[in-house]
């Protein structure tokens, strides 16, 4: 039986939830005109919560079963390979991942599964030289995705993607990209041209017409979240949402996109911490409907590698 052929486009919002539309929740004070045509006035908020075809917006469970504030390392392993780290180390792990969840993440993620199931994947992210180059000399630790993108032995994406208009950088206008974040830069500073979160947007929509899985990643909204960088809530807001938008309208009918997160953080403003919350899991697109059993951030990609005809069993 012939499978319906589906591309998928995950983008991976770093510290978003799904809660509801409350004055201490930026997605819902700050205007999202794009997300509010396409969700209702409410946005990407709790109580926007649909599914209908070619559409799908749910709560799912960040938590994974563990005590405590959900973390990135523990969180982002979920969503990346379906296997719950933090189940495994017995508490939720920040920031980057340590040596048992590299190995995880090396053996089980989207990317090195899509692979080896012969479909083409790409990480759509772009890195500056001096971070690469860390990175393959064991200087800059790896975060998941680095780590698993370079475990399954793709391709990375640099400045010279980003002037074809073939790659995105983590903040979307580029306006941040290079420069360091923690006060310890890695390689030199990297000046780009800043461009509008809607044109990084149509990149984003056309590069996932060329491959069956495509990845991006922003923690911008964890960032902001944690009051780390200088743009405050409603600017990242804005940013999502005309970013969302240029992905949209480019989007090839045939691709879904995905937008999820790892663990709550930018929806409650009352707070710098992560949340227990939910997060949210959007589709539009044809495969939509299929992500409508998901439940968790650690079912996401057993869903994603079914659709595409990629799961191992
Ligand atoms: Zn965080």
């Amino acid at each position: 039986m012939e499978r319906d052929y589906h591309r998928l486009l995950l983008v991976f919002a770093d510290g978003v939830g799904l809660a509801p539309a409350a004055g201490a929740n930026p997605l819902a004070v700050a205007p999202s005109p794009h997300l509010d045509r396409l969700l209702g006035p409410g946005g990407l908020t709790a109580g926007s919560e649909q599914s209908r075809n070619g559409l799908l917006l749910k709560g799912i469970d960040a938590t994974l079963g563990v005590d405590g504030l959900p973390q990135s390392a523990t969180g982002q392993t979920a969503l990346f390979t379906g296997e719950n780290g933090a189940a495994l180390l017995g508490r939720h792990a920040t920031g980057l991942p340590g040596s048992r969840l590299r190995r995880l993440i090396a053996r089980a993620s989207v990317f090195r599964r899509v692979t080896e199931a012969g479909l083409a994947t790409t990480f759509a992210n772009a890195y500056t030289r001096g971070y690469l180059d860390a990175l393959a000399a064991g200087s800059a630790r790896a975060s998941v995705t680095t780590c698993a993108v370079a475990a399954a032995g793709l391709d990375w994406r640099t400045e010279e993607h980003l002037a074809a208009g073939r790659a995105v950088t983590w903040d979307i206008e580029r306006d941040l990209f290079g420069r360091p974040l923690t006060g310890r830069a890695i390689g030199s500073p990297v000046r780009v041209e800043p461009i509008a979160a809607r044109r990084a947007g149509r990149h984003l929509g056309r590069l996932a017409g060329d491959h069956e899985l495509t990845v991006f990643e922003t923690f911008l909204p964890d960032l902001a979240g944690h009051g780390r960088i200088g743009l405050p809530a409603a600017e990242v807001v804005r940013r999502l949402d005309d970013f969302l938008a240029g992905v949209l309208e480019t989007r090839a009918p045939e691709t879904t996109v995905v937008l999820t997160s790892d663990h709550g953080n930018l929806e409650d403003g009352g707070v710098r911490t992560h949340t227990r919350n939910p997060v949210p899991l959007l589709a539009v697109g044809p495969a939509a409907p299929r992500l409508a059993t998901v439940d968790s951030i650690v079912e996401v990609a057993p869903c994603l590698l079914r659709i595409l005809g990629a799961a191992s069993s």
